[in-house]
């Protein structure tokens, strides 16, 4: 899960790490009064799930009320985008933020290393730009360090890890500090990153976060009520959100093979099947173990609200389910709705037999073969 800026910012407070004053507004009038607040000059900030918002005139210094006035019109309602988001996201909050004196920006972020198994700490004093491409123009200039986690990040290697950024030793000993937060910070609230990019140092030699990102793994998520709360529905998908509600795992993707799949990993092979037989899959749904007719619908529902929808595939394999229950959910599940794509289902497992008597009586045919409905169900959404 993605958190905005203040809200990354609240968690590393929490933690010790220097954060100027600064709070959230929705509209122009808030962002003076909170300007007003914390004195001026302010940093007025777009507050999206998409990096590089300096770049795309969403971080703007304003030195006097006018410009505070000026600058939060402009930045609410701004449509900001990037290469990975093309889309992009429309500013509906801004953190006013006290401005800093720049002295130096550097890099500063922990994630894991899926190869190591183990947290991996970059830091980099080419801050302030996007790391890769500090990564790609100077990888010279990126300092990796891998973290036991058995240990955790000792003071030594936080210390050690800043003089490759620094030559004053009472910066070097502030931003270790900030290090060790960091670190805390990440493991504590199961993050899957926490970055601050920049870090930066002020002409007195003071060392402030001036921003902040932070990703919580969704496995996590369970054991940190207070950050499960932040999350900005109006960021995301709608279907995503219902999806989420009901317990359904579900990802909108750009094709027209409609899925219902019970498991991640049925569901990923069902993905590359249709991609192998030539078509795109418009979604990624995973129903999990159950074969309630109730979510069965749920499911229907999310996926026939996409009109690039036009065939729905099940592929459902009966384990512990069995497949007479899951037959008996979609019979129900198509009765009380409106469908008007063809759907196709392939079962297999336990009481398959009695599944296919259920769907036969609902005049759907049952597959029990992958390669089988996958073509199938491309051949009608083509033809539809
Ligand atoms: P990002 O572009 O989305 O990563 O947003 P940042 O919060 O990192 O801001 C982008 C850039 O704006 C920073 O690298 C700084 O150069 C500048 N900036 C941000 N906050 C301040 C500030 O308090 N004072 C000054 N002088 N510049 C700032
Ligand atoms: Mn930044």
């Amino acid at each position: 899960m993605n958190v905005h800026e203040y809200q990354a910012k609240a968690i590393f407070a929490r933690f010790g790490i220097p954060i100027p004053p600064g709070n959230v507004a929705e509209t122009v009038d808030e962002a003076k009064t909170i300007a007003e607040e914390i004195g001026l000059p302010v940093m007025v900030k777009a507050q999206v799930h998409i990096g590089g918002r300096g770049k795309a005139g969403g971080v703007k210094f304003c030195p006097d009320i006018a410009s505070v006035e000026t600058h939060a019109a402009n930045i609410l309602g701004m449509r900001i985008s990037n290469q990975q988001n093309p889309k992009g996201q429309i500013v509906q909050k801004i953190l006013v933020t006290e401005a800093k004196d720049i002295a130096s920006e550097a890099y500063l972020g922990i994630t894991i290393d899926r190869k190591t198994q183990r947290p991996v700490i970059l830091a980099s004093s080419e801050g302030g730009v996007e790391i890769e491409e500090v990564a790609k123009t100077h990888p010279e200039k990126i300092f990796k360090h891998t973290v036991d986690p058995r240990y955790g990040l000792q003071a030594y290697e936080a210390r050690q890890i800043m003089f490759n950024l620094y030559d004053d030793a009472k910066i070097v000993n502030k931003a270790a500090g900030i290090l060790l937060k960091l670190y805390q910070a990440f493991t504590s609230s199961d993050a899957s990153l926490a970055e601050i990019n920049p870090l930066i140092t002020t002409p007195d030699k003071e060392v402030w976060a001036i921003d902040a990102k932070v990703n919580i793994d969704d496995n996590g998520l369970y054991r940190h009520a207070d950050i499960a709360e932040m999350r900005d529905t109006d960021l995301e998908e709608p279907a995503e959100t219902l999806a989420r509600s009901k317990g359904l795992s579900y990802v909108k993707l750009d094709g027209n093979v409609g899925c219902i799949v019970n498991g991640a990993g049925l569901a990923m092979a069902t993905m590359d099947l249709i991609k192998h037989f030539g078509a795109e899959p418009a979604n990624f749904l995973d129903i999990g173990g159950s074969s309630n007719p109730e979510k069965v619908t749920t499911a229907m529902q999310i996926i026939l609200d996409d009109p690039n929808v036009k065939a729905i595939l099940f592929n459902i394999f009966g384990g512990i389910t069995r497949c007479d229950d899951v037959a008996n959910g979609i019979v129900t599940a198509l009765k009380n709705m409106d469908v008007h794509v063809p759907v196709v289902v392939r079962l297999t497992g336990t009481n398959e037999d009695l599944a296919k008597e259920i769907l036969a009586e609902a005049n759907l045919p049952m597959f029990t073969t992958m390669n089988e409905v996958v073509q199938h169900a491309i051949e009608l959404a083509n033809a539809n």
